[in-house]
């Protein structure tokens, strides 16, 4: 039956070594392998690139031309695809007005309601939305929050305006904006603001009457630095630039609305009711909690609207966010609650016959939660759908129809399928995700013993209700429970109030698109150095900073074009063939190897080249902290979360201090079984070195291996906050009562 598979030929996307492939439709499978094996490069760069490039070529060259040129994966062929929908953990976009009930549609929905049911109905659903006229608040233009110059942070006092007394950018001396202020003859550019009279200062930050009033007629278009400011960065029109953005966030501050208390809507919309609530009330509920509300409505007309809403509840509840609440802002959302919440948009679709594929999934899932997700991947298949998750949480590759397990390695020593089949069968195959499977990491032997407590007291952020807890110093501890019981909230508070902790977190770790993991590490400057003794030049000639950079992409080894409406596009360099120096420099090697070579090797290779005191430990902690298959040169804003994490982590170890706190999110995120133990080895070195580690985390193996554990719970959001359990893992694995405990026992099993 030719239509019943995904026929791939002669797969070769990066280390891919040319296979050909056969994946069930209508089916789950999942694809397994240590990192670097190729997981990524077939399932996101050739199955869903392909997807992607043929639908784009059915469109009319008028659209195309208009479409990021999505570039053809290196693949001789792949028949039988449908349009993909790629669901991964990058963070949902949306800007200041977007929140859960808008990106997942629930707020039409619950308008929609309000508008026929509520008291009194007002009408069209549009005039409950804040981003129409119609709806919002004209105070704050339906935000919530108003915007207000920091005037404090403006000037500085004690020097003049010669000296760069006005903070603002642009204003310093000299400049464009500077000459509005220093040219005009009201002010002394000369004199030390603080020497001003009130009236000057006055005038230059807010001109008007004090300007008048200051002897001399200021120019017609004189106006003071706080509306001058406010023209410029607050009330822009559109988008702001980056850079923009920036300085308005440094000299503003914010606060909630005064005339709307944050609920976006204007007076009208505020005063509807149904059952007694306004439509705030029901935003600002917990999705599990709205849910009943909208069950008891029955006003005339409105079931087919309670129905839908209803149905999209229920499916945020089903893949464990039914602790959110529709007026939660999108930019808060974890990387895992937003991959649900797209899950969630999906379900709601009556498409069939789609591609969807996933990225781990499982992030930021308690085993609890897991059972749920994989329910609803099941229902996502049993609509019609092909199912393809790439993903390491056995839970979830034990629903997997069909499994495709890539290896052996990574990098060059990866890219082969070394086993499809049944999930039994890979648990029976000879491979390294078939052994990792099978084996479990043993309990600790005897948990190490406490040196001391630091105590969180009073803690009452968001569902927080005045905890207090010991976390035992000089020891590993596992903070668990399922999504939303508070774990992040608890840690957040651990941090607060302990300052002195250091969080290794999974966030970018640079803004700039010139960093890379040479740079970021350390290893970079030594290596020049080496290169610059071997052959006589200055060191600097190496670094991408200098002349000795391709002049094309300044260093990078690719370009990059904004696109207006959609994600940039980055390309190789064509100057210099992603070489990123001139000619000139990569003439000069060390050990037959131009610092191009250098920067393309991976650390696990680096490892083998370099012995420098100041550059093998670095080299050995990226190994130790399972990213050994990234390359030195690689840009840090390529990396995935969990892999920016252990870049930081492996920098921490670097720094070998001693009684220091660690808080790490979710380490194991994006890493196969089979470096769980090296993680762990890794948390233990920092701790038996005197430090205190704590760990948000759902993996079982870790949690088994930690000295203490917290478990909150005993749900989500109102439903959680709780501090169940603190002490050891074996002591929770024999609590009858505990989930976490439950699953800990199964797993030991
Ligand atoms: P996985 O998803 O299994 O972790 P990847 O598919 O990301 O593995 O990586 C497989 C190999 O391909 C690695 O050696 C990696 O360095 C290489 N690779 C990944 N992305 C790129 C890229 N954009 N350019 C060149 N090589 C890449
Ligand atoms: P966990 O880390 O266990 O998944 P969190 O600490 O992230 O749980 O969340 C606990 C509760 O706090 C949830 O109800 C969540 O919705 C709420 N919460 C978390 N972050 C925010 C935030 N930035 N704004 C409002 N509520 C939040
Ligand atoms: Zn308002
Ligand atoms: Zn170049």
């Amino acid at each position: 039956m030719p239509n019943d598979a995904i026929r791939i030929t002669g797969a070769r996307q990066h280390n891919l070594r040319g296979f050909d492939l056969t994946v069930p439709r209508r089916a789950i499978t999942a694809f397994t392998g240590v990192s670097g094996s190729g997981k990524t490069s077939l399932v996101f760069d050739t199955i869903a690139a392909e997807a992607r490039r043929q639908l784009n070529e059915t469109f009319t060259a008028f659209v195309r031309n208009r479409l990021p040129s999505a570039g053809r994966p290196d693949v001789d062929l792949i028949e039988n695809l449908s349009p993909v929908v790629v669901i991964d953990q990058r963070r949902l976009g949306g800007n200041a007005r977007s929140t859960v009930g808008t990106i997942t549609d629930i707020y039409t929905l619950l308008r929609l309601l309000f508008s026929r049911a509520g008291t009194p109905a007002i009408g069209e659903s549009n005039r409950f939305s804040f981003n129409d006229p119609a709806g919002m608040c004209p105070r704050c233009n339906g935000i919530g929050r108003v915007v207000l110059p920091d005037v404090s942070a403006f000037l500085d006092l004690d020097r003049s305006l010669e000296e760069g007394a006005i903070l603002l950018p642009g204003f310093g001396s000299g400049r464009y904006w500077y000459r509005q202020y220093a040219d005009i003859g009201l002010f002394d550019p000369d004199v030390p603001l603080r020497e001003w009279t009130g009236q000057q200062r006055e005038a230059l930050l807010y001109g008007g009457r004090a300007a008048a009033r200051l002897g001399r007629k200021p120019p017609e278009d004189y106006e003071g630095l706080v509306q001058r400011f406010t023209r410029i960065y607050i009330h822009t029109e559109g988008e702001a630039s980056e850079r923009k953005q920036a300085v308005a966030e440094r000299f503003t501050t914010s606060r909630t609305c005064p005339d709307c208390g944050g609920h976006r809507l204007n007076e009208a919309a505020r005063s509807v009711r149904l059952h007694g609530l306004t439509i705030m009330d029901c935003t600002a509920m917990e999705v599990s909690d709205l849910a009943g509300v909208v069950r008891r409505v029955d006003a005339p007309g409105a079931g087919p609207v309670v129905e839908s809403l209803t149905e999209r509840l229920a499916a945020l509840d089903g893949v464990g966010l039914g602790y959110l609440s529709l007026d939660r802002p999108t930019t808060t959302l974890s990387g895992g609650e937003s991959q649900r919440i797209k899950t969630v948009r999906h379900l709601g679709s009556s498409l069939t016959e789609m591609l969807y594929v996933f990225d781990e999934p499982s992030i930021g899932l308690h085993p609890h939660d897991t059972e749920r997700l994989t329910a609803l991947l099941r229902r996502l298949r049993d609509k019609g759908n092909t199912i393809l998750v790439v993903e390491h949480d056995p839970d979830v590759v034990a629903i997997a129809d069909h499994v495709v397990d890539l290896g052996p390695g990574a990098g060059a020593d990866g890219g082969e399928v070394v086993y499809q089949g049944d999930y039994p069968g890979l648990l029976r195959s000879d491979t390294v995700t078939g052994r990792a499977l099978r084996r479990r990491l043993a309990p600790r032997s005897g948990p190490r013993t406490p040196a001391g407590a630091l105590t969180v007291a009073g803690a009452d952020r968001h569902n927080l209700r005045d905890v207090r807890v010991e976390v035992p110093t000089g020891v590993l501890t596992a903070v668990t429970g399922v999504a939303g019981s508070g774990k992040s909230s608890l840690v957040g508070v651990l941090l607060e109030q302990h300052p002195d902790g250091v969080a290794v977190d999974q966030g970018a770790v640079a803004a700039n698109r010139r960093s890379n993991i040479a740079t970021y590490t350390g290893i970079a400057d030594p290596i020049r150095r080496l290169f610059a003794r071997a052959n006589g030049v200055r060191a600097d000639l190496f670094s991408p900073n200098s002349a000795g950079a391709c002049p094309d992409c300044r260093g990078l080894g690719a370009v990059y074009t904004d696109l207006a409406f959609m994600d940039g596009v980055t390309s190789v360099c064509g100057a210099c063939k992603g070489r990123r120096f001139t000619d000139e420099v990569l003439k000069h090697t060390w050990n037959g190897r131009s610092i191009a070579d250098v920067l393309d090797m991976t650390a696990d290779q680096a490892r083998e080249a370099f012995d420098d005191g100041r550059i093998r430990p670095m080299l050995d902690a990226l190994v130790e902290t399972g990213i050994g298959y990234l390359a030195l040169g690689q840009p840090l804003n390529t990396l995935s979360g969990g892999e920016c994490q252990r870049v930081k982590l492996a920098s921490e170890l670097q720094r070998r201090p001693a009684g220091a706190l660690y808080v790490l999110d979710e380490p194991t995120t994006g890493l196969h079984r089979a470096d769980t133990g090296r993680l762990v080895d890794v948390l233990d070195r920092l701790v038996d070195a005197g430090n205190t580690v704590v760990v948000i985390e759902h993996d079982l193996d870790v949690i088994r291996r930690a000295d203490w554990v917290i478990d909150l719970g005993p749900g989500a959001g109102h439903h959680g906050g709780r501090v169940l359990f603190t002490g050891p893992p074996a002591r929770l694995a024999e609590d009858p009562h505990s989930v976490t405990g439950a699953h800990l026992r199964r797993s030991l099993a």
